[in-house]
C-alpha cells in the first residue's frame, strides 16, 4: 500500500506505557518477556521496565525482506531459545506489529504446551492478522515506518549468515 503510518520514538514511549497499563489492568502477571527480534526488542525492553520484569528473552524470527516483501514462512534464526527456561511460566510476547500474524502464530505455537500462559503485546495490529493479540496500542492497514528502521543502516553489510 502507498499509505504510510509513521511512528516516532516519542509516540513509541507513550505506546509502551499504554500497553503496560493494559497488561496490569487485565490482571496478567508475566514471569518473563519474550521479544521477537529485531522489531520486538524495543517494546520488550520498554515493557520490562514498565512492568518491573527483569526476566527477558529473545527469539530471532525473520519473515520480511522489504516493504510488503516476505519469505514464504517465518523462519527462526539461531540461537534458539533453551526451552527449559520458560517451562511453566506466564509469558508475555512482545512485537512491533502483527501484520499477517504468522510470526506471532509461530512463536505462540512454539511456546504452547510447556508454558503456563502466553499473551501477546504489539504496538500495531493489522486487520488481516490471523492472531488476535491480547494487548494492542493502535490498529492500521498501512505500512508502518518504525523509528528504528526508518533510516538506512549507518553501515550496510552484504548478505551473510549471523556468524
Ligand atoms: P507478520 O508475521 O505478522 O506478517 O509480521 C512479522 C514482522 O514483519 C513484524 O514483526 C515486522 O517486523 C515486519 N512487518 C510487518 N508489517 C510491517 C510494517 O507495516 N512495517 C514494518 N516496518 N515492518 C513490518
Amino acid at each position: 500500500p502507498d499509505e504510510r503510518e509513521v511512528l516516532t520514538y516519542e509516540q513509541f514511549g507513550t505506546a509502551a506505557r499504554d500497553l503496560a497499563r493494559q497488561v496490569v489492568d487485565g490482571g496478567f502477571e508475566p514471569d518473563l518477556i519474550l521479544s521477537i527480534a529485531r522489531g520486538g526488542l524495543f517494546l520488550g525492553g520498554a515493557l520490562g521496565y514498565a512492568l518491573d520484569v527483569k526476566n527477558t528473552f529473545v527469539m530471532n524470527v525473520e519473515f520480511y525482506t522489504g516493504v510488503d516483501e516476505r519469505l514464504d514462512l517465518p523462519v527462526v534464526l539461531p540461537p534458539t531459545l533453551d526451552q527449559v527456561d520458560i517451562t511453566g511460566a506466564n509469558v508475555l510476547v512482545a512485537d512491533d506489529v502483527a501484520d499477517t500474524g504468522k510470526t506471532l502464530e509461530l512463536v505462540r505455537d512454539f511456546c504452547a504446551g510447556y508454558v503456563a500462559a502466553v499473551r501477546t503485546a504489539v504496538v500495531y495490529e493489522k486487520p488481516r492478522s490471523l492472531v488476535t493479540c491480547d494487548y494492542v496500542w493502535r490498529r492500521t492497514d498501512a505500512w508502518i515506518d518504525f523509528p528504528w528502521s526508518s533510516e538506512p543502516p549507518v553501515r550496510r553489510r552484504s548478505n551473510r549468515p549471523p556468524h
